[in-house]
């Protein structure tokens, strides 16, 4: 059979430990026989971004933003445990903040869902996708304990020194805390851009949610920013599409997803996004069944899983025991990317060679083939057996194989 062509290439980013074993068996097994792959490889494994002091992950990062597709493997973010593990000359920064801040991004987060794994949530579906505003607010806070009695007062002044507001926070009649938080409408705009690109994209509905009846000026900023941006630029194809916005109070969207089917994206500001996305990750299974995108507000694409590099089952690679890691996420990651790049590229085949991958993933976990992260999460009634990651990989290209 002919393999399948490429015209413009893939931004390749290699990782580490046990996803980029993972990687390559993904790449050998269930790409490269069947696709004329064409990729910018650029090797982030914390080896080769010591050598490049780093260079490496700011190159991947432009070449995301020229080519517009991108697909990571996860990466070590160093401690200081890894300094010393990997003798590094600096503790670098995490990659997936460095890409996200040049690629001026918003992370979507969606579980792949399959059968025999039912949701916590009996009435969940389809997937929730989350979006994360991943920028300021109390990630970036000024905060302290307050000594004792005194006045706690927030002040402005402009760039040629004139104070512009003087506001009392507290007068404080004895100790307690103080925080202060900020964000920017430039990140806002970005972040609004991306999620109406993204919901344009998968054919979803988006919600949006905060707690503007409260914060009538902060969260208010946030709702009115996206309204704005909807009316102006969005509507018409969200109509044309038969997808809807919708906005809501953070405690009535907390009411509503827990009783909807799922199958829309759910926009959050940071803290809400952290605390959800946990909540709904756990909710539908595994991390390991997550897949996560940037997507920036420009409309380029980096697709990953959203576990990191599965450090302790790396470790037994090494001692030469069997492991079995699931690499769902991981190949998603893959049929993302390859998909988005059919698309840009009007390569039907392309497209519909993930769609095939894909399918084969879920066709072997739904006969019973999985890695042992799922078996516990298995509901009663469904046979299943454990594989390592090998004979998981090569059952997934049977069935493949078997598709095309
Ligand atoms: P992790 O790699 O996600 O693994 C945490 C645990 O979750 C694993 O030990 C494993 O549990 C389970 N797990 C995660 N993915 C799995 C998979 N595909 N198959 C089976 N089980 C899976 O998180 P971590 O241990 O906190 O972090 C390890 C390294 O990854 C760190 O150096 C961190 O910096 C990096 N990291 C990178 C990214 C990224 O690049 N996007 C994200 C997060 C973390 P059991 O051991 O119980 O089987
Ligand atoms: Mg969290």
């Amino acid at each position: 059979m002919a393999k399948i062509q490429m015209k413009t290439p893939l931004v390749e980013m290699d990782g580490d430990e046990m996803t980029r074993i993972l990687w390559k068996m993904i790449k050998d097994e269930l790409i490269l026989p069947f696709v004329d792959l064409k990729t910018e490889y650029y090797d982030l494994g914390l080896e080769e971004r010591e050598k490049t002091k780093d260079k490496v992950t700011y190159d991947s990062a432009y070449a995301a933003k020229k080519y517009g597709v991108a697909v990571k493997c996860a990466t070590i973010t160093p401690n200081k445990q890894r300094v010393e593990e990997y003798n590094l000359s600096e503790m670098w920064k995490s990659p997936n903040g460095t890409i996200r801040a040049i690629l001026d991004g918003t992370v979507f987060r969606a579980p792949i869902i399959i059968d025999s794994v039912k949701p916590v949530v009996k009435n969940w579906e389809k997937p929730i996708t989350i979006a994360r505003h991943a920028y300021g607010d109390v990630y970036k806070s000024t905060e302290y304990r307050v000594p004792g009695e005194g006045k706690a007062e927030l002040v402005f002044t402009d760039k040629d020194g004139n104070e512009t507001f003087r506001e009392t926070v507290y007068d404080f009649e004895c100790a307690g805390v103080l925080q202060s938080q900020y964000n920017k409408d430039s990140s806002i705009i970005s972040f609004a851009h991306s999620c109406f690109k993204y919901a344009i994209d998968t054919k979803q509905d988006l919600w949006f949610s905060t707690k503007d009846t409260i914060s009538k000026k902060y969260d208010q900023t946030f709702k009115l920013i996206f309204e704005d941006i909807y009316e102006k630029e969005y509507k018409a194809k969200f109509e044309e599409l038969g997808i809807e916005y919708f906005y809501t109070l953070i405690d009535d969207a907390v009411a509503r997803v827990i009783r909807s089917k799922g199958g829309y994206i759910w926009a959050c500001k940071n803290y809400d996004g952290d605390v959800m996305s946990d909540m709904v990750s756990t909710a539908f299974g595994s991390l390991a069944m997550m897949t996560s995108v940037l997507v920036s507000p420009d409309g380029k694409y980096e697709y990953e899983a959203a576990h990191g590099t599965v450090t302790r089952h790396y470790y037994r690679y090494l001692k030469g025991e069997e492991t079995s890691t699931n690499p769902m996420a991981t190949i998603f990651a893959w049929t993302g990317a390859l998909r988005k790049r059919g698309e840009l590229d009007g390569l039907c085949d392309l497209c519909n060679f993930a769609d095939k991958l894909e399918k084969a993933c879920i066709t072997t976990l739904d006969s019973g083939v999985m890695t042992k992260d799922l078996v516990g999460l298995v509901s009663e009634g469904y046979e299943v057996k454990a594989v390592n990651s090998a004979d998981f990989i090569a059952s997934i290209r049977k069935n493949l194989e078997a598709s095309l």
